[in-house]
């Protein structure tokens, strides 16, 4: 064998052997890549089964939440319905308890309020004290007096937690009826006194005479409707203690006056006198109260306030 022959053989064999390697190699590779990816698909696999498991297990859980939100907002809604019906027998138990008060008030506290005219006056402080001694407030339509030792009086009017009301400056029928422009010149007049003097405004008139009297030349609706226009709220009487006269009349006739009226009315206004010469007027005074307060029906006795019954004598048109 020649040397060139050997090394062709040689040559031969190497190629034969590797491309046996290679065969042998190659699917060996392969079936090793397969199986890794095999391996890795398997656990992917696992791992989305496992999701599956959790994701079915999540959605059952929230089919259960949801049942039990519905569970919950059926029974709040219950609740609800309950409580609505709770409150509108609440409110119909609270309303036939306010009614039923209504009623009480209008049937069993009866209303006094006793009206002092043309003061201030020598009794005035007099009067104040027994008021102040019974507890009792009491209504004062006063008129323009310049004494020093009535602008107290006005003080101790407001000051004792009484109403100051007006009752014209001069209390001259001729002058004040005269005209509106007079009436309010006086009502002017009278007002700015009692506020300097008080620092009250007050919104509450008497006419001279009432506002029935026969004495005034101006219609008494210009009258009215200029208070009304000033807010200014005007009250009459429904008693009188029958102490206007010039003749002076006894403590016990006055008294008796007013007490045997009383009972007619669920709301009094009481006309009495503050003035000189009405010394009986002060004389009743504590029998008055203590009269009053002995009623066999509950009776109160109050000071004017925008809340008392309009007790007036010219009707309402
Ligand atoms: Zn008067």
């Amino acid at each position: 064998m020649t040397p060139e022959r050997r090394k062709r053989i040689d040559r031969l064999k190497k190629i034969i052997v590797r491309t046996i390697l290679l065969m042998i190699l190659l699917p060996l590779t392969g079936c090793i890549i397969l199986g890794i990816r095999l391996f890795r698909a398997d656990r992917t696999m696992d791992r989305l089964t496992d999701q599956i498991i959790f994701l079915e297990g999540a959605l059952q859980r929230s089919i259960d939440e949801k049942d039990r939100t519905e569970a919950i907002f059926r029974i709040s809604e219950g609740v609800w319905q309950k409580m609505g019906r709770e409150e509108e027998n609440a409110q119909t138990a609270q309303e036939a308890v306010a009614a039923a008060g209504n009623d009480a008030a209008v049937k069993e506290v009866r209303k006094v309020y006793l009206t002092f005219d043309d003061g201030p006056s020598i009794y005035t402080g007099e009067i104040l004290d027994i008021l102040a001694q019974y507890n009792v407030k009491a209504t004062f339509f006063v008129t323009g007096k310049r004494k020093e030792a009535y602008a107290d009086m006005y003080r101790r009017i407001v000051e004792e937690g009484h109403t100051l009301g007006m009752h014209s400056y001069s209390h001259e029928y001729s002058n004040i009826y005269a005209s509106v422009e007079n009436f309010r010149k006086d009502l002017e007049r009278l007002n700015s006194l009692l506020y300097n003097e008080t620092g009250v405004i007050s919104r509450f008139y008497r006419f001279p005479g009432g506002s029935s009297n026969q004495v005034s030349q101006t219609d008494i609706r210009e009258l009215t409707d200029y208070l009304e226009a000033m807010e200014i709220t005007y009250f009459d009487w429904n008693i009188s203690a029958g102490d206007a006269t010039s003749a002076p009349v006894s403590s016990e006739y006055i008294v008796d006056r007013v007490i045997t009226e009383i009972p007619r009315f669920t709301d009094s206004v009481v006309l009495l006198h503050d003035a000189a010469g009405k010394r009986s007027t002060v004389d009743a005074l504590p029998m008055l109260i203590e009269k009053i307060r002995a009623l066999e029906e509950e009776t109160e006795i109050l000071p004017i306030t925008e809340e008392t019954p309009l007790i007036r004598h010219t009707p309402e048109e």
